[in-house]
């Protein structure tokens, strides 16, 4: 990793294999940062327990997953830190001490915890540990001293809250932490198969792994723009489930065509569902092919997350000892 490079932190909860969302908000991004920054990404298990702590002995089998599909879509180990953030215990020691310093109602604020609850209305997520995840994030990105947060809209006030925790650990202790910048990022909203946000919660996710069967069976029976109930109706691709997906996954050629077409009638929703479902399997049946390596050659994926867990460790240590060291203990 080159030191002049700045470094960014961002990551993913193993609570199940990587959909379509996750491609569009955050893979496809950080398959270009790790040409331009020192990247470490983590498979936060932590942040995964939060939620699905009755559930927790499925976290390893889903950290395994969660990085087959990162290693397939080509995030490179020898490019970044690619980790399991509960393998590098500073992260827990960090955020025990943030959490001291961090006033309540900075934490209350943070508009995503009602969102979460929502989604997760099948969780318990009334929960101390929960209520604090944002701080655990903070800890995750100061402990690298990472200068740059990849951060869609919506995540944007957790990294302002991870800016005031360096900000006041500064006043309190010395500056060991920048503070992070923003780098804002396009996270297009996916609808998942039932119209809803695409999520793992909603069992309505296409996952990266799906084949061309099921890619079929799950974009076939989607629901469309409520205008057209019949062939010769004009629809509007803005309001059409679909066309996120279309958007985020057909050529910019073929999506104007589309989107033309859906305003005029001159295509039906099943030519342009075959369009979005072609694209997708020419897109994803490489991954699946370099997923059929890793998952036949389990030793190798957990060595190359050993190899990212001990880099990440070294670092992690090198700032707690500063931590330890400006706090007097
Ligand atoms: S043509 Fe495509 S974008 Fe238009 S309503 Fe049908 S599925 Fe949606």
């Amino acid at each position: 990793m080159n030191p002049e490079k700045k470094i960014v932190l961002s990551g993913l909860r193993p609570t199940g294999p990587c959909h379509l969302g996750n491609l569009a908000g955050a893979l496809r991004n950080w398959l270009r940062l790790q040409d331009i920054y020192r990247c470490y990404y983590s498979i936060v298990t932590w942040h995964a327990f939060s939620s699905e702590y009755t559930n927790s002995r499925t976290i390893r089998d889903n950290v395994f997953e969660v990085a087959v599909d990162w290693l397939s879509i080509g995030l490179d180990p020898e490019k970044s830190v690619i980790f399991v953030q509960s393998e590098v215990k500073e992260h827990a020691e960090l955020h025990l001490l943030l959490s001291m310093i961090t006033p309540l109602p900075w934490v209350e604020r943070v508009p995503t915890f009602k969102e979460m609850q929502q989604e997760l209305q099948d969780k318990d997520i009334n929960t101390y540990g929960y209520m604090g995840y944002p701080v655990l994030q903070a800890a995750d990105i100061l402990i690298y001293k990472a200068e740059v947060v990849p951060v869609g809209e919506d995540q944007a006030p957790h990294l302002e809250l991870a800016r005031e925790i360096a900000r006041r650990f500064t006043r309190l202790f010395g500056p060991i932490f920048p503070e992070p910048q923003t780098l804002l990022t396009e996270t297009p909203r996916l609808a998942g198969t039932d119209g809803r946000k695409m999520s793992k919660s909603f069992g309505n996710a296409i996952y990266l792994k799906d084949t061309p069967e099921i890619i079929r069976q799950k974009i076939a029976p989607m629901v469309t723009d409520t205008r057209r109930m019949r062939r010769a109706d004009a629809g509007e691709p803005n309001e059409c489930p679909v066309f996120t997906l279309v958007r985020a996954f057909v050529s910019k050629e073929q999506q104007d065509e589309v989107a033309r077409g859906c305003r005029t009638a001159g295509i039906g929703c099943l030519n342009c569902k075959d369009i979005l479902i072609d694209s997708l399997i020419r897109l994803l049946t490489p991954y699946r092919e370099k997923r059929a390596f890793y998952e036949k050659n389990p030793r190798l994926v957990w060595d190359i997350l050993n190899e990212g867990n001990q880099r990440a460790r070294r670092a992690a240590q090198k700032t707690m000892d500063e931590v330890r060291d400006a706090l007097g203990f």
